[in-house]
């Protein structure tokens, strides 16, 4: 057997239809130039060996044709893939470079001087390579004539380590295998109708399941074209590659703070301009948000910009995708739709143990999922692999979730962050984000349960973020007010604190354990 995702590349890059890449200058990368250029960096990092047996190979490059040729490289070699994030200071990268125990170092010159400053602790025994950008050859007609050679493996071999975000703690690598990316990217690609005539714009890093899964892999699944922009997220530039007339993109897939920016900027248009904007979405066939909560008030915004529904989904590193909408609609804001292909989902009750039957109304449960997609291990975790699989084999996400009359899941938040316990209430603060962030005055809102010892319990407070630096603060007893109508008076915060910018990391996720100790020192 050959490993699946490169033996479909090799067949497109026989069919040569179409580019696998295009960059910021316009190169364009074909499959077969991939391949030759992987193979070849492949036989350099085996230096002479056979097979590198599952080592791990850390890499430090900008999303760029290098990247994917360093992945599948790693993967011709039998190595393991271990992306390291491009905007981690040097002390994260080195975290995850001896977490991994990385036999192998790969980076781009770009980042020599970062890598210089931890060069003494990585382990005398791993090899530092150096790598430059690689420039383009034509395309057209570069049909692969040649075999590869393919080292022998089979698909429950260990492919790629993704560390999680680290939202609610150390970050964990999680190891995924062949398979596990396999039945991901055909997930998603029969849920989302991927074919080789798709085009996707990729906005995001390339450390994180959402940029590597569900665009890159997708892409090289189904032998689509993906493009890398500027290294930093520009909402202009982003508008200006929306509106070039002569190459149309198919999909788009981001992060909501990605779409708040691209809503934001669209608002600072000339009326003409902002039409043109409008009129270009319509090149899309399916624009998609996941990796944190989408605010309602985001998906009529999106709307009003580009007339797409926009659909949600659920998914977390160790899992790939869980849940989604429907291709074909109804988009329903504020849930997340319904299980993907090759995966069971179930909720879980952590009163009772037992599956949660009713629907909204009710405190929902944990989600619990199954199937091919699921990770491996965390490496070098043992007992926290094991502590997060039920005694059936079910995956614990550590989330919950309910479900709507429509049978549609609703994701209420984390456990151990979003879901506040007080006077045996369990609220979930996404859902009194949702209600706050329709206030004209707010841009932006967490909601996070602080301890209040009086009553033995927590009470809900809301870090504020203001529309515009001069729109007015709100009292608590304006925020009251607002909320009066829409959620029950003991879901409404008691404590407002204002930000001028709400802490998030590079997915948009805010750090609500952090929030919570600033709301401590205050008190
Ligand atoms: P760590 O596990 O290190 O604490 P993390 O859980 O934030 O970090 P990820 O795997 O990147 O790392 O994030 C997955 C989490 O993101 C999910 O468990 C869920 O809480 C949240 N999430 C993802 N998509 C959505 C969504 N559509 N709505 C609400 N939450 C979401
Ligand atoms: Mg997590």
């Amino acid at each position: 057997p050959r490993i699946p995702l490169l033996e479909r590349a090799a067949n497109h890059a026989r069919a040569a239809r179409s580019p696998a890449l295009v960059v910021l200058d316009g190169s364009e990368f074909g499959y077969a130039q991939l391949l030759r250029d992987a193979s070849e960096l492949a036989a350099k990092l085996l230096d002479g060996k056979s097979d590198l047996a599952e080592a791990r190979v850390t890499y430090l490059v900008q999303p760029s044709y290098l990247y994917t040729v360093i992945q599948w490289a790693i993967w011709i070699a039998g190595g393991i893939a271990v992306p390291l994030a491009v905007s981690h200071p040097p002390s994260e990268l080195l975290y995850t470079i001896t977490d991994s125990q990385s036999a192998i170092v790969i980076h781009h010159s770009s980042f020599s001087s970062k890598i210089a400053e931890i060069r003494a602790q990585i382990p005398e025994s791993a090899r530092v390579i150096e790598l430059e950008d690689i420039a383009a050859q034509p395309w057209q007609g570069a049909a692969l004539d040649e075999e590869v050679a393919w080292t022998e493996f089979d698909v429950a071999r260990r492919a790629l380590f993704i560390y999680t975000s680290g939202t609610t703690g150390k970050p964990k690598g999680a190891v995924h295998t062949h398979l596990s990316l396999t039945t991901q990217a055909k997930s998603l690609s029969e849920a989302w109708s991927w074919t080789e005539a798709d085009r996707i714009f990729n906005p995001l890093p390339l450390h994180h399941i959402h940029g590597l899964v569900n665009i890159l892999y997708c892409c090289q699944w189904n032998g689509a074209v993906q493009e890398f922009g500027p290294t930093r997220f520009d909402p202009k530039w982003l508008w200006k590659r929306f509106s070039s007339p002569e190459r149309n993109l198919t999909l788009f897939m981001a992060v909501p703070t990605i779409y708040a920016r691209l809503a934001a900027t669209w608002e600072t248009l000339e009326p003409s301009e902002r039409a043109k904007a409008t009129t270009s979405c319509s090149q899309f066939r399916l624009m998609v948000s996941g990796s944190a909560p989408l605010p309602s008030t985001m998906f009529d915004k999106w709307v009003e910009v580009s007339g797409h529904r926009l659909l949600e989904r659920y998914g977390m590193t160790e899992t790939g995708m869980m849940l989604s909408n429907p291709y074909a609609e109804p988009r329903i804001p504020a849930t997340v739709g319904h299980p993907l292909p090759y995966v069971s989902v179930r909720l879980i009750s952590p009163d009772t143990g037992t599956d949660v039957t009713e629907v909204v109304e009710g405190d929902g449960g944990e989600v619990r999922v199954r199937g091919d997609i699921l990770f491996k291990e965390y490496w070098g975790r043992p007992e926290a692999t094991k502590d997060t699989f039920d005694e059936d084999g079910w995956f614990k996400t550590g989330d919950i979730a309910c479900r709507t009359k429509d049978g549609y899941f609703r994701i209420m938040g984390r456990a151990s962050m979003d879901i506040i316990k007080m006077a045996g209430y369990k609220l979930s603060s996404l859902e009194i984000e949702r209600e706050i962030l329709d206030h004209p005055d707010v841009s932006d809102a967490a909601v996070l349960g602080v301890d209040d010892p009086a009553n033995a319990s927590e009470k809900v407070a809301v870090v504020l973020v203001p529309k515009t630096p001069e729109s007015p603060k709100l009292t608590v007893a304006q925020l009251k007010d607002f909320l009066r109508e829409r959620l029950a008076p003991y879901k409404i915060p008691t404590e407002i604190l204002y930000e001028k910018e709400m802490p998030r990391n590079p997915l948009g996720k805010v750090n609500k354990k952090e929030l919570r100790k600033v709301f401590e020192k205050k008190a």
